[in-house]
């Protein structure tokens, strides 16, 4: 089928070179230059596992081609919308400049017929208020909400956990059929295809991330009533996990939850919510948001106090930049927080992280970036893990990091190490909710 892909982020670009993966005739289409001539030479704009491979394959097929020309949008049957919608500058709803924009300019390019269907995480309603400008042009529109993982986005992609279509009551063409024919091999594997509402889809994917910010912040609430009493959160996530209701996964306490999605999402969330009058219903969120942030200032801190209640001029490495593994997006990442913290205290501050230094630096260029780790880590002062990276998790050593390092203090800031290793070598370790 043709289709376009208008957006080519972290998840359209994905999208199209996945959907291509699966034998699609697929335009990607950008109104940034540099990213769509990266991406038609093949190169990934940004780090993604297994990108790089299926847009080589996907070029090379013919099947795969980005522009920003949105007149090649033209003849496709389904135009997913994938452009970004960052949280407001001055508030916390979302904004949805880049959303009206899209649709704005792909209007004159759609035929009677064709479907637009919308990916873009978008406050609920905004599919209803889009609609009778597409229906203008004879096209239909959906809301078929994305949920990939960053780090295994190309997975998630191609084989998905659920996929969700919303449409819109007055439709009279066959949305969902079309729709399933795009996912066929994920349909063909019985992957689970709800069939809902526009409201229901769009909610369904800013209820998904409120959920998992909410199970994130709840085993850091537990880890903050574990520091005071002594109690160790990481063994209490495991004694709970094991009920099935409840579930290990999503409760590793730490320095909390950032990216491209949940911070933005759960407040685009609670604004939407406060405009409908319901903003008790989730009244919650803001204490979700606000454990989170708490967590960051609570590492700072064992930092401070670990050396000896100041930071200036001492060399602290902070072991992370991206706001997750596998991952090159450092949009809301605590790790960065934590490093511009300390450096604001007056630390000399050292970052590293295997595939985000350059996102970080344009953003912060205030802070000292070396890429290799051990370079990184000679002569600091104390170590502060805050993305767990195998490099630093699994493959930092405490004998190898003392060969090293000047002082003798890990902040672990994901709870990702192992406290008896690194206090048998020597080590102040400090985790998160842990004695
Ligand atoms: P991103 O910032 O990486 O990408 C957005 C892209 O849209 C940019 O390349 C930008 O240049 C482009 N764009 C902006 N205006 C445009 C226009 N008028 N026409 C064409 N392109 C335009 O953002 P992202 O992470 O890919 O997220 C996109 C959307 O998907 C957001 O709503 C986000 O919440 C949602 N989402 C993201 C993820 C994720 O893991 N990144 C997962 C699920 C859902």
């Amino acid at each position: 089928m043709r289709l376009s892909v208008i957006g080519c982020g972290y998840l359209g670009a994905v999208h199209a070179a996945a959907m291509a993966s699966i034998g699609h005739d697929v335009v990607g289409i950008d109104v940034d230059v540099r990213k769509i001539d990266a991406l038609a030479k093949g190169e990934a704009p940004f780090f993604e596992p297994g990108l790089p491979e299926i847009l080589a394959e996907g070029i090379a097929s013919g099947r795969l081609t980005f522009t920003t020309d949105m007149s090649a949008a033209r003849g496709a049957k389904v135009h997913f919308i994938g452009v970004g919608t960052p949280q407001q500058k001055d508030g916390y709803g979302a904004d949805l400049t880049y959303v009206n924009a899209a649709v704005d300019a792909l209007l004159p390019h759609l035929s009677a017929g064709d479907i637009v269907a919308g990916k873009s995480t978008v406050p609920v309603g905004t599919a209803a208020s889009l609609t009778p400008r597409i229906q203008e042009t004879g096209a239909t529109l959906v809301w078929n909400p994305e949920f990939l993982r960053e780090g295994y986005a190309v997975q998630d992609t191609i084989d998905p956990d659920r996929l969700v279509v919303g449409v819109g009551s007055s439709t009279d063409s066959d949305p969902v059929s079309v729709l399933r024919e795009v996912y066929a091999p994920a349909v063909a594997k019985g992957t689970p295809f709800i069939v809902t509402d526009l409201a229901t889809a769009e909610l369904v994917k800013v209820a998904a991330n409120a959920f998992l910010a909410t199970k994130i912040s709840f085993i850091n609430a537990m880890a903050e009533i574990a520091e005071v009493t002594g109690a160790d959160v990481t063994q209490l996530a495991d004694a709970i996990g094991h009920d099935v209701r409840i579930g290990r996964r999503f409760l590793g306490a730490g320095i909390g939850f950032g990216g491209g999605c949940l911070p933005k999402d759960i407040r685009a969330f609670s604004a939407r919510a406060e405009e409908l009058g319901r903003g008790e219903s989730v009244a919650f969120l803001r204490e979700v948001d606000e454990i989170n942030l708490r967590r960051r200032d609570r590492a700072v801190q064992l930092v401070v106090d670990a050396l000896g209640g100041q930071v200036f001029q001492k060399k602290v490495t902070v072991l992370g930049a991206a706001f997750k593994p596998y991952s090159d997006d450092i949009r809301d990442s605590p790790a960065l927080d934590v490093a511009v913290r300390l450096h604001g205290l007056g630390a000399q501050v050292t970052v590293t992280d295997p595939e985000a230094i350059d996102n970080a630096r344009r953003v912060h260029p205030q802070l000292t970036y070396v890429a290799d780790r051990d370079e990184a880590i000679r002569d600091a002062d104390a170590l502060v893990l805050v993305t767990e990276w195998d490099e630093y998790r699994r493959e930092l050593a405490p004998a190898h990091a003392s060969t090293l390092t000047a002082g003798r203090v890990i902040v672990d800031g994901r709870n990702g190490l192992d406290p008896a290793a690194w206090r048998a070598e020597g080590w102040t370790y400090l985790g998160m909710g842990r004695p």
